[in-house]
This record gives structure tokens, C-alpha cells and sequence, in this order.
């Protein structure tokens, strides 16, 4: 059976123009920073032309902050792809959404680039871990508007944290008056301090129903019920599918994970012979079904097989994933209740 492949890409390494509070990158002392070169990009096209079986490739743009990657850079980058790629493939970018210009925004609309950007909530305030002036975040609020203007696909992503969680009200309002194409909460643990899994399946709960009233779709509850009705959810936080993801950094090493790149999880070099071999290895490895996984912890029901995997549990990206499990189960079980 044919399956699609999420690429990460890392065009300056762990590198960000901002330095929230929060963030896990800050804590890794030698995230490889510098640039991505186009002969890298190339290579790795040629590589993924050669895997048996693989139909659809994601490449997310990540980073740090991915759009320090020059637009003139970015534009190389796509075209290469766009000439040597013999798989369907589509961009994506996860930005802080500072950077965006003029530039940028005709060259998404020309690649269709469907574009993430990250915030804290709906006021300076809510944002005083990512933030140190007022402007920044009034110059983030106006570049999501231009993004939609401009009919490009923008999902905006809130980081929810204790301190934060105070102005969840307003967050729906906020979404509701910017109509992104989508939106999703995510939680995290910040200074220690975690939700309760009773919080995140409230939060849950809120986002479902306002995606119903506002018809703005959230990214968690409809792969929910695709799940509850036995199909594999489409999210891998859900499925525990992380080895549909490899990484790839600014020097050409490829890593088995979607998150920061460690040893452990290091494949090799693109110009390593069996570089091949081990990416295909690594993505037709069937996952073990976690006994922390929703399947595990919902009694080992049938109808929730495919809510097999543990998560970021594994790949220790996110420190409050039982959290973000249990509140997902709680959900559930309140769902066949209904
Ligand atoms: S914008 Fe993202 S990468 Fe940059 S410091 Fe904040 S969380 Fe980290
Ligand atoms: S590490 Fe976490 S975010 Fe990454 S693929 Fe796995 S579950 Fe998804």
C-alpha cells in the first residue's frame, strides 16, 4: 500500500529570531544552526524519488525560524523541488510569523504553501513569554490577516500554558475575528506546571464546539471521531505514526524523529550509500502498540485500534503527553456517553 512521508526541514537549524520562554530549542545547547544549502535539497528529492511505495511528501518548513531562510533562498529551494520531485508533494511552513513580507507572501501563493503560525493567545499579554514589545505581536496579528487576504491556507497555532489558559475565552473570540483556515490549542508544560487532564479535556471539549458554531475547524477533534469511527486519525499525536516522519538538517544528516535531532535518532548522511535503505527501513516499521497509547488506556477496545501509539511520549518532544493523552481519553469516553 502506497503512504505518504512527512519531511521535516530545518533550513537554519535551531535559529529563531525570538526566544520564548517555553522553548525546548533554547534548552539544546548545539541545535545545528547555520544554512541549508540547495545542493542538500536536491539530493534529498533524488533519495525520496528512489523509495518504493511512497505517494505523497509533506515538507514542513521548520525550524527555528524557517523564514530566515531568505525568500530569494526559499525560492530556490522550491523550485529545485519542484523540478526533480516525481512525487505529489506539498509545503508546508511553521513560522513565529514575524518575517512575513510581500516577498513571501507571492511566493506561497506561486507554491500554494499552506502556512502554521505560532501565538500565545489573543493580547500582548497572553504572549509576554514570546513577546518583549507590544508591536511584535500587533505586526504577527496583521501578517495572518495579509496571509488570508491573500486566500493562503493559515491554521494559527496557540500555545497553552497555565499562564495563559486565563484568556481561553478571548482566544475564541480572537479566532472567531481573524477566520483563519483552521486553528488548533496545544498544550505545554511551562516552568513545571502542567494541566490537569480534566483542564485539556475541557479545552477540548470547547474547541469542538466552537469549530461547530464558527465553522472554522480545529486540528484535534474531527481525527478524534475519525478515529472513533475506525479509521486511522490523520494525527500523529493520536496514532503514535511518528516514524511517518524523518528530519533533515542544515548539513544533510536525516533523523528518525519529527522533533529535535539527537543521536539516538540519528539514520545517517544523505551521501551515505545505504542512506536509502535505512529511510525505507525506518518508515515500513510497523509501531508497537504503547501501553500508554488511548487504545491501551480505553481498555483495549476494538473500536479504538488505531489510537494505537504513545506519541511524543516516545520521542520525548513534548513533556506533558500523558497529560495530552488523558485528557483525549477522558474526551472519548464523554463522547460514547452522549
Ligand atoms: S518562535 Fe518557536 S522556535 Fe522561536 S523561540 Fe519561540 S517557540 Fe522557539
Ligand atoms: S514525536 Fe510527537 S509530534 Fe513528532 S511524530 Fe511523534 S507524535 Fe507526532
Amino acid at each position: 500500500m502506497s503512504r505518504a512521508v512527512n519531511v521535516v526541514m530545518t533550513p537554519v537549524g535551531g535559529i529563531c529570531n525570538l526566544k520564548c520562554s517555553y522553548c525546548y530549542l533554547q534548552l539544546k545547547e548545539k541545535f545545528t544552526s547555520g544554512k541549508m544549502n540547495i545542493e542538500i535539497i536536491g539530493k534529498l528529492v533524488e533519495k525520496l524519488n528512489q523509495l518504493n511505495k511512497i505517494n505523497k511528501v509533506t515538507f514542513t518548513w521548520h525550524g527555528g525560524e524557517p523564514m530566515l531562510f531568505t525568500p530569494k533562498q526559499c525560492e530556490l529551494a522550491f523550485r529545485v523541488i519542484e523540478k526533480k520531485s516525481v512525487i505529489d508533494y506539498k509545503h508546508v511552513i511553521q513560522t513565529n510569523g514575524t518575517l512575513i513580507s510581500e516577498e513571501y507572501i507571492e511566493l506561497f501563493k506561486r507554491y500554494k504553501v499552506s502556512v502554521g503560525v505560532s501565538l500565545d493567545g489573543p493580547n500582548f499579554e497572553a504572549n509576554s513569554s514570546r513577546f518583549s514589545k507590544e508591536e511584535q505581536f500587533n505586526l504577527v496579528v496583521k501578517n495572518i490577516k495579509k496571509l488570508l487576504l491573500n486566500k493562503i491556507r493559515t491554521t494559527i497555532f496557540i500555545t497553552l500554558t497555565r499562564d495563559n489558559i486565563v484568556y481561553l475565552d478571548d482566544m475564541f473570540l480572537f479566532i472567531r475575528k481573524v477566520h483563519p483556515t483552521s486553528f488548533y490549542l496545544n498544550p505545554v508544560q511551562k516552568d513545571g506546571s502542567d494541566f490537569s487532564a480534566e483542564e485539556w479535556c475541557k479545552v477540548i471539549e470547547k474547541m469542538n464546539q466552537f469549530s461547530y458554531d464558527s465553522k472554522i475547524p480545529n486540528g484535534l477533534t474531527p481525527y478524534i471521531e475519525e478515529g472513533v469511527k475506525g479509521r486511522i486519525p490523520k494525527h500523529c499525536l493520536l496514532c503514535g505514526v511518528c516514524n511517518q516522519f524523518i528530519l533533515v538538517n542544515v548539513s544533510g544528516e536525516v533523523f528518525a524523529t519529527c522533533s529535535y535531532p539527537e543521536p539516538e535518532t540519528f539514520l545517517d548522511h544523505l551521501d551515505e550509500p545505504n542512506i536509502k535503505q535505512k529511510i525505507a527501513d525506518y518508515l515500513s516499521k510497523v509501531p508497537s502498540i504503547s501501553k500508554d497509547s488511548i487504545y491501551a488506556k480505553l481498555g483495549e477496545d476494538r473500536r479504538y485500534v488505531y489510537f494505537q501509539g504513545a506519541g511524543c511520549k516516545q520521542n520525548k518532544c513534548q513533556e506533558n503527553n500523558a497529560v495530552y493523552v488523558d485528557g483525549v481519553v477522558k474526551y472519548i469516553q464523554r463522547m460514547e456517553v452522549k
